[in-house]
């Protein structure tokens, strides 16, 4: 199949076409565009244009329009989640649920259009404030410049799209090279919901060339970025004065107290760890745990990881597939080769079969080590171990990173401590790094990003405030 631009609301063929392989057999799957800055400058007036209509869509078409795109998804739940294998070589049944989950974003995303965030301001709280009503107005930015990662591509951009046009915004949408196609279908979707021309353009192409356009397009008046730390300090230094929020990586940690269920938390860090290969953000990475409970949660983790069938992300069976690409799997067995070699110990895995990376467990690694103190975006989790809560503590926040932590005690004063002391975007206590609820506010402190997604925190992003003031 060949793709076209979504500008305007038709489909516009592109000057240049890639194609495009699956990450798993490497076999055609179709022809995208690929996209130059005029395009990516066409894309952007598109939206432009439409920056009136869609302030002044009502808070409940805007919802009801949501709600439709939503309720489509549902309706092609199936094909949503075999376009996500496809391209993403995301396992069948991890991709069914991100269409669930996406499903939610866009339900919460109708519903916070229909309470937008108003305030009201107590003026006389000040001399000179007497006899004044001061309310503040929420205001779309204009034109929102999205751009997003293979590795959810339709919840990431479901958590961009849903709340910019729930705050009357237009987006041009720029997905990842490899998953283009799943945001193409949602462009589909949000046509066959009515939604009014230009409210959502889809761009594609090389981010260096379609992202780096957006980003230096004076006429994009936000940018809002899921990807990596390169990127986005590459982003952050082209943007100029326009807001900028950035979902970045992390090497999240979990924290196994004395006291904790390890059947429990092996199972749920298992998954954590090597849900999707382990290409999550928020993937377990840095397993600390008490050092009377270590090996009980290597034998469980390791009887764990035996149970997970690799295979062709098609397959029911399959809970692990191949990487994004070769280049990928290259490198992160490249850095469990050199922890190995430089004395971590292999608790399970560490070698490639059928192209398919095995779920590798280390121990005994090294703070200096890539496995560890760089974002690892693979299957690949080491587990070290602490004997007070302090250090727990403070080997958590050995790191550039912070955007969720895993915390599992039953002891009040333990989980305040981690909660007050941990550096990272949210501390979940008896709960794996690798939680999330659409609706909750994410993000990361540190080399982890700014900003805060969640529909409702993203609304705030994607708004400017507008103080009133009324004499009267
Ligand atoms: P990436 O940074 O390589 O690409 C992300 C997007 O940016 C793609 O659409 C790409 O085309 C575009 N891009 C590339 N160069 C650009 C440039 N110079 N200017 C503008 N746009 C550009 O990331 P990826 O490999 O697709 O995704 C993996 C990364 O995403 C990991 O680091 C992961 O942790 C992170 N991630 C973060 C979150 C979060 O919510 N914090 C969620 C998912 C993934």
């Amino acid at each position: 199949m060949k793709y076209s631009l979504f500008l305007a609301g038709n489909w516009q063929e592109p000057k240049h076409s890639k194609p495009l392989y699956s990450p798993y057999s490497g076999e055609w799957i179709a022809d995208v565009p690929d996209a130059d800055e005029e395009e990516t400058a066409a894309a952007v007036d598109a939206a432009c244009q439409a920056e009136k209509t869609a302030a002044s869509i009502p808070a409940h078409e805007r919802a009801d329009i949501l709600l439709k795109v939503a309720n489509l998804i549902e309706e092609n739940r199936e094909t949503c989640a075999r376009l996500i294998a496809l391209e993403a070589a995301k396992p069948i049944k991890t991709a069914r649920k991100e269409v669930a989950r996406t499903i939610m974003t866009y339900r919460f995303s109708s519903e916070e259009a229909r309470r937008m965030p108003t305030e009201f301001i107590n003026m006389d709280a000040a001399p000179g404030g007497e006899d004044k009503t001061g309310f503040v107005l929420r205001e779309p930015v204009g034109t929102v410049g999205a751009i997003t990662p293979f590795n959810f591509p339709m919840n990431l951009v479901a958590h961009k799209v849903g709340p910019a046009i729930a705050s009357g915004n237009c987006v041009v949408l720029k997905p990842a090279e490899q998953t283009p196609l799943s945001a193409f279908f949602i462009a589909e979707l949000f046509s066959k919901a009515g939604a009014p021309e230009g409210i959502l353009n889809v761009i594609t192409g090389d981010g260096k060339i379609v992202g780096r356009k957006m980003v230096e397009d004076e006429r994009v008046n936000m940018i809002t970025f899921t990807g990596s730390k390169q990127t986005g300090l590459d982003i952050r230094s082209r943007a100029g004065l326009k807001n900028v929020t950035l979902e970045l990586g992390s090497n999240a940690a979990a924290v196994i107290g004395e006291d904790a269920d390890i059947e429990q938390a092996a199972e749920k860090l298992t998954a954590g760890a090597f849900a999707y290969q382990g290409q999550l953000c928020i993937s377990v990475q840095r397993i600390f745990v008490h050092k009377s409970k270590s090996r009980e949660l290597q034998r469980a983790m390791k009887k764990n990881v035996e149970t997970y069938t690799p295979g062709s992300p098609l397959d029911e069976a399959a809970d692990f597939s191949k990487l994004i690409s070769p280049q990928e799997t290259n490198r992160v067995k490249a850095w469990i080769d050199q922890a190995v070699k430089e004395g971590a110990k292999l608790i399970t895995g560490g070698e490639v079969e059928d192209g398919i990376l095995q779920l590798t467990l280390l121990r005994e690694t090294e703070r200096s080590m890539n496995v560890r103190c760089e974002e690892v975006f693979g299957p690949v989790a080491v587990i070290e171990t602490f004997e007070t809560w302090e250090e727990a503590v403070s080997l958590v926040n050995d790191s550039k990173y912070g955007l969720q932590t895993g915390v599992f005690t039953n002891r009040l004063d333990e989980a305040l401590q981690a909660a007050r002391s941990i550096e990272s975007g949210s501390v979940l206590i008896n709960e794996i790094p690798s939680f999330r609820l659409d609706h909750i506010p994410y993000g990361g402190v540190k080399d982890s990003g700014n900003g805060r997604e969640g529909v409702k925190y993203a609304i705030d992003e994607m708004t400017e405030r507008k103080l009133i003031s009324i004499q009267a």
